[in-house]
Parts: structure tokens; sequence; C-alpha cells
């Protein structure tokens, strides 16, 4: 079973926090540290970007979706474009982060 350590989700001029989820305090990436205020909007800039669906697995995933070079997440595709998504999704399943993790390792960028 892999323990997966879930990270803080805000970012400040695309470079994530690297504090651990629901930490107190000012984010930070190295030297960097910000307030919620600051931090960038949660939409991910990947938005609406031209994508085609991604190679399968041998399982089918991720099942027609298209992976988002902005933050690295499969996401459905609308008419061949990226959905509007947000730069992480706290609904996310351990599972997907599990398979996505693995699809990322078989099929890099
Ligand atoms: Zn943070
Ligand atoms: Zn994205």
């Amino acid at each position: 079973m892999v323990d997966i350590v879930r990270f803080c989700r805000s970012r400040k001029d695309g470079r994530r926090c690297t504090r651990h989820l629901d930490h107190l305090g000012l984010h930070r990436h190295r030297a960097v540290m910000w307030a919620d205020a600051t931090a960038d909007p949660p939409t991910c800039p990947g938005s609406g970007a031209v994508a085609a669906p991604a190679e399968p697995s041998p399982d089918g995933y991720p099942h027609g979706r298209g992976l988002c070079r902005e933050c690295s997440r499969l996401i459905p595709i609308e008419t061949g474009r990226l959905a509007s998504h947000d730069s992480s999704d706290a609904g996310e399943s351990p599972e997907e982060t599990m398979w996505r993790r693995e699809w990322l390792n078989t099929h890099g960028w």
C-alpha cells in the first residue's frame, strides 16, 4: 500500500506550496512565502487548452481524458479543449491519484 502524502494546494506564480495539507501559517516554496490573499487563483491556467485524449493504459485509464501540462492531471475534454478545472482537485480520490501517478510514470510527457 502506497502512503500518499497530501500537499497543500496553494500556488504562487505557478509554484506549489511544499508544506503539508492544512498546515498553519504562510505558504512556502523554498525561499518564497505567501499568504492566501496573494495566492494564484484556483482555476488552472491549462483550462481551455487544446488537447487530445491521452494514450490509454491497458485498463483503459484515463478513459478519454487529456493531460493538462499545467497541473499534470487528466482532465475531461470538451469539444477538443480541456474542461475548465482548478489547479488541484480537493475531491480527487486516492485511487485516482495513484492511477494518475502510474499513468504518468508509464507515459511521461
Ligand atoms: Zn500552503
Ligand atoms: Zn490543469
